[in-house]
């Protein structure tokens, strides 16, 4: 680990002589010197919703995509972690107003980042704060780290934020967790005092110096971002679309990972979708988009997105990828468009030497949703190694498909023990597969996913 963990300078009080005006110095690091020397919002955030964006409980899916369930480290950079978890699993409740509040700090700290941000700001600003935790919470786990630092500067590059924006984050983050941690509205259980404070500052510098390291260098290379222009948009159903995009440029990524995009609709909105082929010589990148109920960007896909329209296609993520020297066979899980980038596997592999013996099941509500089935059935008739089914809650007397869950489907359809596993779709579908395998003896070491969920 590079980093160099900063100490907090002394608080000093709003309007009290050691507290400068506006952005904190610049040093080339993240230093979170004034925490209390950025004055409050000037308007109070407004109340919290009622909706509650508490991250699903984990317990059986170690750190899928909440801070509940991480391994602790051991020593100071450990502890700073567990403090910071600790203190986020207590003030999780008031979540958006701790987002609400970083938003105001952080717009008044660095004006100019106000841009970089959508009109309604809540969704993307709630999204750094809980990367930025989760990274910080990470700090003593080099792995862990490392793949959160690369997610989030390929991220955050999409964004347009530089190395020169986490300084102030890590500011207006501080800030607006202290200012919640000691609210005497509560939540009661928070412990906020100087040590928990020196944590809070000693893992958010521990994290952020290798997301600047990164950002630096990443800034010097080829652009965050690529234009790629809408060719074809085959609406399926009224919620269901399959888009092609040209790229204008070369979009880096494996079959399996997913990209960021941002489509003329919704400037700024970016959202995450999963290439359904693998990388082609004539570059095409084909999306399948699920219009979820009151989306923003996935209705506006589905429903209005046209020939012409110019994207953005943000670099390349993800964990889905299959070890062509493990051995196992591979058994793979989808639930809806999470059929994408197991598709996009299948079709890089089908150019395989030596593929591995794979079994897919998709899952859907009816057989309608099961649209990618003749695609898999089709790489499945181009050789032996590919097994498909289909699996349909909704439609359980469908002979051509299996009933119910897709959990229930896969343990009661063989013995996956010595697979290797890939699963991709919903949180709640990965949590559930996840926690039928491990029951049923398969080790979680094996099974990769994304859950498409930020
Ligand atoms: C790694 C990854 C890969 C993804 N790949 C794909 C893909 O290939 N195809 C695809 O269609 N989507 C994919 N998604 C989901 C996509 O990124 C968006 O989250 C989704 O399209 C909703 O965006 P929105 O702007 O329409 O909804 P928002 O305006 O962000 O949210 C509106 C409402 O919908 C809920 N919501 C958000 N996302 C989902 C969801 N996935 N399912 C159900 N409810 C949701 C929100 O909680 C909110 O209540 C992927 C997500 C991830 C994290």
């Amino acid at each position: 680990m590079s980093a160099e963990p900063l100490a907090p300078s002394p608080v000093s009080r709003r309007g009290g002589p050691a507290a400068p005006p506006g952005r904190p110095p610049r040093s080339g690091r993240a230093r979170l010197v004034p925490v209390d020397a950025v004055g409050p919002p000037a308007r109070r955030a407004p109340e919290p919703p009622t909706v509650s964006f508490a991250l699903p409980a984990t317990t059986t899916v170690p750190a899928a995509e909440g801070l509940r369930p991480a391994a602790c480290a051991s020593g100071p950079e450990g502890r700073a972690a567990d403090t910071v978890r600790t203190t986020w699993v207590a003030l999780e409740p008031r979540e958006d107003e701790v987002a609400r509040w970083f938003a105001a700090l952080l717009f008044s700290i660095d004006p100019p980042l106000r841009a970089l941000f959508p009109a309604s700001v809540d969704g993307p600003v709630r999204r750094l704060v809980r990367a930025t935790v989760l990274a910080m919470s990470s700090v003593g786990r080099a792995d862990e780290l490392d793949a959160l630092v690369a997610a989030q500067v390929a991220e955050h590059r999409g964004l347009g934020l530089t190395a020169a924006a986490y300084e102030s984050i890590g500011v207006a983050l501080v800030a607006a967790v202290r200012r919640f941690a000691t609210d005497p509205r509560g939540p009661g259980d928070v412990v906020w005092d100087d040590v928990v404070e020196q944590a809070w500052v000693q893992a958010f510098s521990l994290a952020a110096a290798p997301m600047e390291d990164a950002a630096r260098r990443a800034e010097g290379d080829e652009p965050a971002t690529v234009d790629a222009t809408l060719v074809a948009h085959r609406r399926l159903s009224w919620d269901l679309a399959v888009v092609t995009v040209e790229p204008h440029a070369p979009v880096a990524y494996r079959a399996g990972q997913y990209v960021s995009v941002e489509i003329p609709q919704r400037p700024r909105m970016w959202r995450r979708l999963s290439p359904a082929t693998a990388p082609r010589a004539d570059g095409l990148l084909e999306f399948h988009v699920r219009g979820v109920e009151g989306g923003w960007v996935s209705r506006a896909v589905v429903a209005h997105a046209q020939r012409g329209d110019r994207w953005r296609i943000g670099s390349a993520q993800g964990r889905l990828t299959v070890d062509p020297a493990s051995g196992r066979d591979l058994l793979m899980v989808a639930g809806g468009t999470g059929a994408a980038p197991l598709l996009a596997l299948c079709e890089d592999m089908a150019g395989w030497a030596h593929r591995p013996v794979t079994t897919v099941f998709l899952g859907g509500r009816t057989v309608a949703d099961l649209h990618c089935l003749d695609r898999f059935a089709e790489l499945a008739r181009e050789g032996d190694h590919l097994r498909v089914v289909g699996v349909c809650e909704d439609d359980p007397l469908d002979p051509e498909v299996a009933p119910g869950t897709l959990p229930d489907a896969v343990v009661r359809t063989g013995d996956w023990s010595g697979h290797d596993v890939l699963l991709s779709g919903s949180p709640g579908m990965i949590r559930a597969t996840v926690s039928a395998l491990l029951v049923d003896g398969t080790p979680l070491d094996r099974i990769r996913y994304d859950p498409f969920a930020d």
